[in-house]
């Protein structure tokens, strides 16, 4: 496979993106009801051929992350033999789930990561370390190693190492682009600079971070990215992907929105009733990811919040850009009137020093409003500073509890991530 970033559709006008998505959703639609057990039978009395404008393909219903969970094997769109690789959810929102792949899943999951690199100008010429896990069933850091290489540039897959061990294939190796996950990055730059070494001084160009927001509502850069392009003198990029969208939406070299590959999939925000909302209002994403093989869905709800801007972006695409992800529906925390999201709690929270481990504990039991406490580990003279900061972000008093590492991994139980939140108002 070649990488032939010419046959994207993001730089066509915004009329040819728009007529062509109303073609590949028309034939998405037709393939997914032909192959799909669970489709078959949801919309047995559908014509795909009904399909003839956007308008059209939003009177579909919407796909749940619990119908796929409770049947995934009648989501399979091909025999047993065609699947090459299962993937599994991370589960932070429920039971993990697995999804199988082809082949030419495979080769599209690379190429849409390749997309997203060269958006975020990355080079054949880079040298790309990818700091996340490349087993354990994850997708992603599969999905960024496959991109790096059919983009040209030269990949290390290096994972989730002691620091010292990073410090010494920086060294050795002396990356332009760093993969990881920004808290990560940032307790790796401060951790290394406290043992006397400056990760500046690598000059490493870029960060791509996954997994946590880099910018608020407005798109100013949170305190967790300024921290990052602080300590390590470098552009933070960000991108946000599922494995249920098979597809990332990552920052370009504007850095004003994670840019959707339209060829990939369809992005919708929706309301709480199922609406669909105009651009810069906040709601709920919805996808379709198109030309997917091995699991094809339509209209899936990721549970995410974000908002999109159609409008060009400075960098000449009229692909559709999505904001920063505010929080998870289903986290979204109520509190007297005034709703926050857990992210921007963690996002105060990465940037503390010396906070070595910290929960976010979320109990309710009414409609009206939920309780927060934050567990850290830390040093009790902490505690102003943080309630200082929380309260100058978020407007709230949250009470903030000073525990131990061993208590805050406790609450966790077996989960596989290191999750800062945790909700117990749904056990
Ligand atoms: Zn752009």
């Amino acid at each position: 496979m070649v990488f032939k970033p010419e046959y994207s559709w993001e730089f066509l006008s915004a009329d040819e993106i728009q007529n062509k998505t109303v073609r590949a959703l028309r034939n998405h639609v037709h393939h997914t009801l032909d192959v799909s057990p669970y489709y078959k039978e949801l919309l047995s009395d559908f014509n795909p051929n009904a399909v003839q404008s956007i308008d059209d393909f939003m009177k579909l219903p919407l796909t749940e992350k619990s119908d796929v969970g409770s049947q995934a094997y009648n989501f399979n769109g091909v025999e047993n033999r065609h699947i090459v690789e299962t993937v599994v959810t991370s589960g932070s929102t429920g039971t993990p789930l697995a999804f199988s792949m082809t082949s030419n899943d495979l080769d599209r999951l690379a190429f849409n990561e390749a997309l997203s690199f060269n958006g975020a100008g990355i080079k054949a010429d880079d040298r790309v370390q990818i700091l996340v896990s490349l087993d354990r069933l994850f997708i992603a850091g599969m999905a960024y190693y496959r991109g790096s290489i059919l983009l040209g540039a030269n990949t290390m897959r290096l994972g989730v190492l002691p620091e010292e061990m990073h410090r010494y294939y920086f060294e050795l190796l002396k990356p332009t682009v760093l993969v990881g996950v920004p808290s990560f990055l940032n307790k790796l730059a401060i951790d290394l600079g406290k043992k006397g070494f400056d990760v500046k001084t690598l000059n490493v160009k870029k960060l791509v971070c996954i997994g946590e927001s880099l910018r608020n509502q407005n798109m100013e850069l949170n305190t967790l990215a300024e921290s990052l392009e602080c300590l390590w003198g470098a552009q933070v990029y960000s991108t946000y992907a599922s494995t249920e969208m098979s597809v990332s939406y990552c920052d370009c070299e504007a850095r004003c929105g994670g840019h959707a590959h339209p060829e990939l999939i369809y992005t919708e925000i929706i309301d709480d009733n199922g609406n669909v909302v105009p651009d810069g209002t906040v709601g709920e994403l919805v996808v379709t990811p198109l030309g997917v093989e091995g699991m094809p869905l339509i209209r899936f709800r990721t549970g995410d919040i974000t908002f999109k801007m159609s409008e060009q972006c400075a960098c000449g695409r009229n692909s559709i850009r999505v904001g920063p992800i505010l929080g998870r529906k289903s986290q979204m925390i109520k509190l007297k009137g005034t709703t926050v999201y857990p992210s921007t709690i963690t996002s105060v929270l990465d940037t503390i020093e010396d906070l070595t481990d910290y929960a976010i504990i979320i109990e309710g039991d009414d409609t009206l409003s939920d309780r927060v406490s934050i567990h850290v580990a830390t040093h009790p003279s902490k505690v102003e500073r943080i309630s200082n900061e929380l309260r100058a972000v978020a407007r709230v008093n949250f009470p903030i509890l000073v525990s131990n590492t061993t208590t805050i991994q406790s609450f966790r139980k077996n989960s596989r991530k290191k999750n800062r939140v945790i909700d117990w108002r749904r056990r």
